[in-house]
Parts: C-alpha cells; sequence; structure tokens
C-alpha cells in the first residue's frame, strides 16, 4: 500500500469512534488507532512491536500468546467474527469493561488480526443501576418467600416442640412422687419425647432440601472467563478502580461442572464483599486463585487485604441476616453457601495471607478436557 493510501486510510478510521488495533500472528502491535490512544492511554509510537497482552488484565494477559497458538493450530474461531464483552487494561494499570470484536484478513502470507473496542464503562453503569434496582427488588422477594416460609415452619415445628414440653413435664411430674408402677408410664412419656424430636429433625431437614433443591443448570465452565466476567461486574462503580487485582488460576484447575449463573453470583459476592471490606484500607489487594481440590472437586480462594472478620459476625458468618454492615441484608454469604451447597461443594473463611479474609469455596471439576 503506498504512503499517500495509507494515510487516506487512516484519517478515515481515525474518525471512528471505537478504538481500533491490528496485531500480527505473533500478537504485536502494527497500528493503534487514535481512539485507541485515547482509551489505553498510550501513544502509538510506544506499543508498536509490543505484544497486545499488555493491554489486558490477568489472567488473559498470560493466556493470550496461547489463544493465538491454538487458534492457528486448531482454526477454531472462539472469539474472530464473534465477539465478547471483557476487560481492558490502561497504561496506569487500571481495568475497564469492554466489548471487543475481532476480524481477521491475509495479505499474501500475512496474517493479521483486527480488533475493534468499544469502552463499556458507561453501558455498564447505567446496567448496574438497573442490577442493583432489581437486585434489591429480588432482595425484596426472597425476604417475603423467606418470612412466610419462616412462618410455617415456626407453625409446624411448634407442635413437635409442643409435645415434648408436656411429655418432659408429665414424666418430672411423675418422678416426684416416685412410684414403682409409673416408670412404664415414664418410660412411654420419654420415648414419645424422643420421636418427637426425630420429627423436629425431619421438618429442619425438609427446609434445608427445600432450599438447596433450586434448578441448577449444570454445563462445562471455564474458570478464568467466569472470573473476568464476574470481576468485571463487580468492580463497576464501587470504587474498585483503587485496588490491585490479581488472578492466580492453576491451569489443572480451571474447567467446572456448575451452574454459570450461579457461580457467578457466588464470585460477584465474594468480591464486592471484598472490595467493601478494604474500603478503608490504604493497601487494597485481591486475589483470585484456583487449585486442584480432593475427589474430583476444584477450590477456588477470594482473598483480599481488608481487617479480616468482625469477631461479632465470624460465628454466624454464613446464617441468614448476619451483617456488620448499615445497610447490609447479611444475605449474601447465605446465597454463596446455599448455592455452593447445591453443587455438592464446600464454603469457608479463613484469615489471607494478605492480612485480610481469604474465602475458600470447592466446586465439582468437569472431567473432560478439550485438548488446547
Ligand atoms: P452483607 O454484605 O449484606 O452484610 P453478607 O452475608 O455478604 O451480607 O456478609 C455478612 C458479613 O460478613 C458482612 O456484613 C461483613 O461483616 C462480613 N464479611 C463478608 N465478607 C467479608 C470480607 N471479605 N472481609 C471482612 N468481613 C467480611
Amino acid at each position: 500500500m503506498d504512503l499517500g493510501n495509507e494515510a487516506y486510510l487512516r484519517s478515515i478510521l481515525d474518525s471512528v469512534p471505537d478504538a481500533m488495533i491490528v496485531i500480527d500472528d505473533a500478537g504485536r502491535i502494527i497500528s493503534f488507532s487514535s481512539a485507541a490512544e485515547r482509551m489505553f492511554g498510550y501513544i502509538e509510537a510506544e506499543l508498536i512491536g509490543e505484544n497486545v497482552s499488555t493491554l489486558m488484565p490477568s489472567p488473559d494477559r498470560e493466556r493470550h500468546d496461547m489463544y493465538l497458538n491454538r487458534y492457528l493450530v486448531t482454526s477454531e474461531r472462539r472469539i474472530i467474527g464473534i465477539g465478547r464483552v471483557t476487560t481492558a487494561r490502561r497504561r496506569d494499570g487500571s481495568t475497564f469493561p469492554i466489548e471487543l470484536s475481532v476480524g481477521e484478513a491475509l495479505f499474501g502470507p500475512r496474517r493479521v488480526y483486527t480488533g475493534f473496542i468499544r469502552d463499556l464503562t458507561e453501558r455498564q453503569r447505567t446496567e448496574l443501576r438497573l442490577h442493583d434496582l432489581q437486585d434489591a427488588l429480588t432482595h425484596v422477594s426472597r425476604v417475603t418467600a423467606m418470612g412466610t416460609l419462616a412462618t410455617s415452619i415456626a407453625h409446624e415445628l411448634n407442635q413437635p416442640l409442643t409435645a415434648v414440653t408436656n411429655y418432659v413435664q408429665t414424666a418430672s411430674d411423675m418422678l416426684a412422687d416416685p412410684d414403682p408402677d409409673k416408670i412404664a408410664l415414664v418410660r412411654e412419656a420419654l420415648d414419645e419425647c424422643a420421636t418427637q424430636t426425630i420429627r423436629a429433625g425431619q421438618i429442619v431437614r425438609r427446609l434445608r432440601d427445600f432450599i438447596s433443591r433450586g434448578e441448577t443448570e449444570r454445563q462445562i465452565v471455564e474458570l478464568p472467563r467466569l472470573v473476568s466476567e464476574a470481576s468485571a461486574l463487580a468492580f463497576v462503580g464501587v470504587g474498585g478502580r483503587s485496588v490491585e487485582f490479581n488472578v492466580q488460576i492453576d491451569p489443572t484447575a480451571e474447567l467446572l461442572l456448575v451452574d454459570r449463573i450461579q457461580i457467578q453470583q457466588v464470585l460477584l459476592n465474594l468480591i464486592r464483599n471484598a472490595i467493601e471490606a478494604m474500603e478503608k484500607v490504604h493497601l487494597k489487594r485481591l486475589e483470585l486463585s484456583s487449585q486442584p481440590g480432593r475427589d474430583g472437586f476444584v477450590q477456588v480462594i477470594v482473598a483480599d487485604s481488608g481487617p479480616g472478620l468482625a469477631p461479632e459476625v465470624a460465628e454466624q458468618l454464613f446464617q441468614p441476616f448476619t451483617t456488620t454492615k448499615a445497610a447490609g441484608m447479611g444475605l449474601g454469604l447465605s446465597i454463596c453457601r446455599t448455592i455452593v451447597e447445591a453443587h455438592g461443594g464446600k464454603i469457608w473463611a479463613e484469615p489471607s495471607r494478605l492480612g485480610g479474609t481469604a474465602f475458600h469455596f470447592t466446586l465439582p471439576e468437569a472431567e473432560i478436557r478439550d485438548d488446547e
């Protein structure tokens, strides 16, 4: 292409509001539009020849070369011509949500990829406000549902408990005036107590089954993708910018068999809680990692550098309505537990090596691995 044409083309491309980045098949930047310069805070000259992964946060940053290689080898399109919402990284290290569309072009033997990028910060803020509103609504209906459930449980439990009280009272009265003839009756009363206690236990068990029966639709999900979707949402509009976010997913612990939306909800809750907990600390560090667990489970850890758990909540962290926040509902962690347990996993909290709290949870691993 002669220079005249190139300058002409460039001036057209510069008028496009979306950022455009062209890379070669090794991921090196060949062209970086002025909209991209504004969006990312770099000038083109600094980036020519650099790996495009510089513009991505972890885990894509470490994986992009692998993504490119995989495509060269398998020709399987995971993003080209499809596009996706993901997160990008500015020069100052801050991240922002983007919509990325990727195209491919061949110049003789040379293969190049064009990326068009739209900044979604504003759109996501609006969506988030809607989302918050919707959240508030579901909270209300959940509380109402729980209220109704609690009333009926209280009612059902009251019957065996009243019976137990009566039998114990009778047994105690009979023992006040010990009469060998009445021993058999005392025994009967105590047996009846045991039966009623078992009944109360069954009611509680039924309640637990009812709560965890929620519809789950399991599919094979890539943890890195789940993390980037959930964190893109969690970081918008909650002062997440000043948080140093680190993702370390063990490549042998990244394919899960889970309900994608529910697990996103768990990650979102835990990340939001961590960001909120770190509001007043100077050094804000958040680390999300995974490691192989036992018996076909993967362990996921969300660790923060916040102040740790308040002693008054530590004991009953996962119980509904446990909160230290003025506007908190105290339902986030109990929902997390219900979801994780419905997947057969466990969730718990420990002090984190970053100084704050680390929430650990386990999820079933997907057995089948596609050949990467
Ligand atoms: P809510 O966020 O509405 O209070 P949650 O069930 O999500 O409800 O959390 C319950 C409580 O657990 C919070 O109020 C807070 O005191 C504590 N907590 C949760 N996550 C953290 C964390 N990462 N660091 C410190 N405390 C936490």
